[in-house]
């Protein structure tokens, strides 16, 4: 009998679903390891903020602690941990990180310490690497972990090899010139090959450049991010570095993601019983002031920021009021959306908003609407449009990045494809939005809603193939 040890993998993120979630990268966090963990021995590493449920999650001190001097200055850290669903997560606990009551900031700024206490995160997975050597891959995540390549690669003792996921170029760490110091780096590092960034310093541009190998959550935003459009001002930098970087799909957790047994459901259904849906939208109406069970439901979930296309909705809500529909908003972000979606709400009844970070509130949205709105400016993935498919809520996206490759367009519609289908549009404009909108009210008078709603929801939006494919990009690492 063949008997081979897994590889060892560590994989670090600044948020992970179920401990700390602000987005996206939570669920990938929590899903991809889940889907990685039969070809490896993988173990998660995130920040310890003080939001996160010690007793639920049974939380436990690991003996493990450190002192990190920065400038001059020690920093003490230690080590926690737990077992949840099969997996080793740690967790990095320090004053800095963990008595403060945001991720990474109030509403609309980050705190003026980031820099520090993201790269005391970076300098512990480190030390964590050097007392356990037996580690082959250092999979990160983002700018916050993107510093621990440099790190890695600056280390001569280390062999490990470093993976650099991009969920996102907008987001990518940029601070002043003297930050440099403050995190402990020489002087040395200021330069274009490797952290410099318009006279600032830029940690993603770590994870870049000394990453082995860099990945991001679609094809299509591999692409786009090596475009002046989509490159954030790292466009060219990319592409020097492009011999290294691809695009993977991201996936969704479909134990987590189902309506077969979503325990935040008050109805759960399957394409089978694809009529039961409507319990979910009967409950939701109920309880928010919304009317008319045979109105459809276009539901918008997400971050309230230009990204999400929120200038675009707020512009075409406007004019919805004529349309026989109801629109629900879910989501938290910018102060100035806020007051903007406030105001319309106010003078719109078939607007409903709430405002907040809601996870059970989500899933339920997610099985009351009809549809999904989904505007995106740009998006590197996406994965609201996939939970919203599975279940059985057609999306309606901008056709761009991880939209355009999960979402195709219904004039192409096949009952026989394993593709989700959906409502698209190419113009980034609040009129073609709305046309949108309206081309899917008139298709929920047909019977071909129903068809495409409950084909999608028999496509496979799980991890299952691109897994394969970051298995295969580890293996080919350790060649
Ligand atoms: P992002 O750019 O924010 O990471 P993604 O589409 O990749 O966007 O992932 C968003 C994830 O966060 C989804 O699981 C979505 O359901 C969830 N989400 C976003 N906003 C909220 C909210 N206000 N309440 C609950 N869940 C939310």
């Amino acid at each position: 009998m063949q008997t081979s040890k897994k590889k060892k993998v560590l994989f670090a993120a600044s948020e992970v679903y179920p401990f700390a979630k602000s987005g996206g990268l939570a669920d990938v966090a929590a899903s991809l390891p889940k889907a990685l963990a039969k070809e490896f021995e993988i173990n998660v590493i995130l920040p310890f903020y003080g939001s996160i449920d010690v007793e639920k999650y049974c939380i436990v001190p690991l003996q493990l602690s450190y002192v990190i001097r920065m400038n001059q200055k020690n920093y003490e850290a230690s080590l926690y941990g737990c077992s949840y669903a099969g997996i080793t997560y740690y967790f990095v606990k320090s004053p800095c990180i963990s008595e403060k009551e945001y991720f990474y900031g109030p509403p609309d700024q980050g705190y003026e310490d980031n820099a520090q206490r993201f790269t005391l995160f970076c300098r512990v997975i480190v030390e964590l690497l050097k007392e356990d050597q037996a580690y082959s891959i250092l999979h990160l995540n983002d700018w916050q972990t993107a510093l621990a390549a440099l790190l890695v690669k600056e280390d001569k003792n280390l062999q490990v090899k470093t993976v650099f996921t991009i969920h996102n170029m907008a987001y990518q760490g940029i601070f002043e010139r003297s930050t440099l110091e403050k995190i402990g780096l020489s002087p040395h590092y200021f330069n274009m090959e490797a952290l410099e960034f318009y006279g600032d310093i830029n940690l993603m541009k770590a994870g870049i450049a000394y990453a082995d190998r860099i990945t991001t959550v679609s094809s299509e935003y591999a692409k786009e991010i090596q475009t002046k459009t989509f490159g954030c001002g790292l466009d060219g930098f990319l592409r020097h570095h492009q011999n290294k970087l691809q695009g993977i799909l991201n996936g969704i957790d479909t134990e987590v993601f189902t309506p077969e047994t979503d325990p935040f459901l008050v109805q759960h259904y399957s394409s089978e019983n694809w009529k039961k849906k409507r319990e979910n939208k009967k409950d939701y109406l109920k309880r928010s002031a919304l009317k008319g069970i045979n109105k459809p439901l276009f539901v918008f979930i997400g971050r309230f920021t230009w990204q999400k296309g929120i200038d675009l909705l707020i512009e075409a809500l406007d004019k919805t009021a004529e349309l026989n529909i109801n629109i629900s908003i879910l989501g938290e972000g910018e102060t100035a959306y806020h007051q903007k979606l406030e105001k319309i709400a106010l003078q719109h009844s078939h607007i409903h908003l709430f405002f907040g970070y809601k996870e059970e509130l989500s899933h339920q949205l997610y099985a009351a609407g009809d549809f999904l709105l989904m505007p995106s400016i740009f998006e590197p993935c996406g994965l609201n449009q996939m939970i919203a498919m599975r279940y059985g809520t057609v999306p309606i996206v901008h056709s761009v990045g991880g939209l355009k490759e999960s979402v195709h367009p219904l004039k192409e519609f096949d009952p026989k494809s394993k593709k989700g289908f959906g409502i698209d549009f190419d113009e980034s404009e609040a009129k073609a939005l709305l046309q949108a909108i309206k081309v899917s009210a008139s298709l929920f008078e047909t019977s071909r809603y129903k068809k495409v709603s409950k084909h999608n929801m028999n496509c496979d939006f799980s991890w299952s193939s691109s897994a394969k494919k970051y298995v295969k990009l580890y293996h080919e690492l350790e060649q």
